[in-house]
C-alpha cells in the first residue's frame, strides 16, 4: 500500500455527528461507526488528533436565547458538553483497541488531562489519538475554532471537516439537483464566493498556517482512511 500522504491529521467532527439523525444526545452505534472510521486511519500509521463539537447537547447562544443564563454560561456549557462528548469517544475508541488521551483546555482533572502542546504531540508521537475538548476554552468561539488552533499548534498536515456531505457543492444539493461537487478549492476562491466551510476565525487560521482543510463525507465506509491515503471523496481546499 503507498504512503499515507498525510502523517497528522486533525478531524473536526460535530456534536450532531454523535446522535442518531434527527435526535440529540449520544447514541452507541453512531460513536462505534466514528470510532471504526477513525481506526481503519490510525492503522496506516497516521497521527490522528479529534476535536468533538457539543451541539448534540448545548450550544451557547442557544441555551442563553430567551432564558435566565447568561451568554457566557451558555458557552461554558457548551464547552463541558464537548468534555461529554470526548469521554464517550474516548471509551469507544479504546473499547476498539485504539488508545487515547483526551486533553481539555478547561481543567477538570479528575477525567481527563489538561491541553499541554507538548505533551499532545508526544502521545501522538507514541501512536495515541488524542481527543480535544472544550474548544478554545474561551466563550463566545465554536469548536471549528478549536480544531483550526489545535491543528495549528500541533502542526498537523490537515484539517479533516467531517460533515455530512461529500464536499462542497457548486450550490445546495439538497434543493438544487444540477448542483455538482467541487474538487478542489484556494483559500482565496472560497472568501471570493463567500462559502461558509467554517467559521471565519477558523478558517483564517487554516490560512495563515497553510493548513489545508478537506471537506468530507465520514460517514461513507472507508472515504476518511482513502482521502488520509490521497485517494477518496472530498473537497480539498487551500492545498498546494
Ligand atoms: N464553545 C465555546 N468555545 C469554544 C468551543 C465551543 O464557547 O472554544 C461553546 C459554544 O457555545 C458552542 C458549544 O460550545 O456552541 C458547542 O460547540 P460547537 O457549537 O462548536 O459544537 P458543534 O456544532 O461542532 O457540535
Amino acid at each position: 500500500m503507498s504512503e499515507p500522504r498525510y502523517k497528522r491529521v486533525v478531524l473536526k467532527i460535530s456534536g450532531e455527528g454523535l446522535c442518531s439523525p434527527g435526535n440529540s444526545g449520544i447514541d452507541g452505534r453512531q460513536l462505534l461507526k466514528l470510532a471504526e472510521e477513525i481506526k481503519l486511519v490510525t492503522d496506516l500509521g497516521v497521527q490522528v488528533c479529534v476535536v468533538v463539537g457539543g451541539g448534540n447537547i448545548v450550544r451557547g447562544s442557544a441555551i442563553a436565547k430567551d432564558s435566565p443564563i447568561e451568554e457566557s454560561t451558555g458557552h461554558y456549557m457548551g464547552m463541558l458538553a464537548t468534555v461529554v462528548n470526548a469521554l464517550a469517544v474516548q471509551d469507544t475508541l479504546e473499547s476498539i483497541g485504539v488508545p487515547t488521551r483526551v486533553q481539555s483546555a478547561l481543567s477538570i482533572e479528575s477525567v481527563c488531562e489538561k491541553f499541554i502542546r507538548r505533551r499532545a504531540i508526544r502521545h501522538l508521537e507514541k501512536g495515541r489519538t488524542v481527543i480535544f475538548a472544550a474548544g478554545t476554552g474561551n466563550p463566545f468561539v465554536t469548536t471549528d475554532t478549536g480544531a483550526a488552533l489545535r491543528a495549528a499548534e500541533v502542526r498537523a498536515d490537515v484539517l479533516l471537516k467531517a460533515t455530512k456531505v461529500d464536499g462542497v457543492y457548486t450550490s445546495d444539493p439538497v434543493k438544487d439537483p444540477t448542483a455538482t461537487r467541487i474538487e478542489s478549492l484556494s483559500f482565496q476562491d472560497v472568501i471570493e464566493r463567500r462559502l461558509e466551510i467554517m467559521d471565519v476565525s477558523a478558517f483564517d487560521l487554516c490560512q495563515r498556517s497553510g493548513i489545508p482543510i478537506i471537506v468530507l463525507d465520514l460517514w461513507k465506509t472507508g472515504n476518511m482512511s482513502a482521502i488520509v491515503r490521497g485517494e477518496g471523496i472530498g473537497t480539498v481546499i487551500g492545498a498546494g
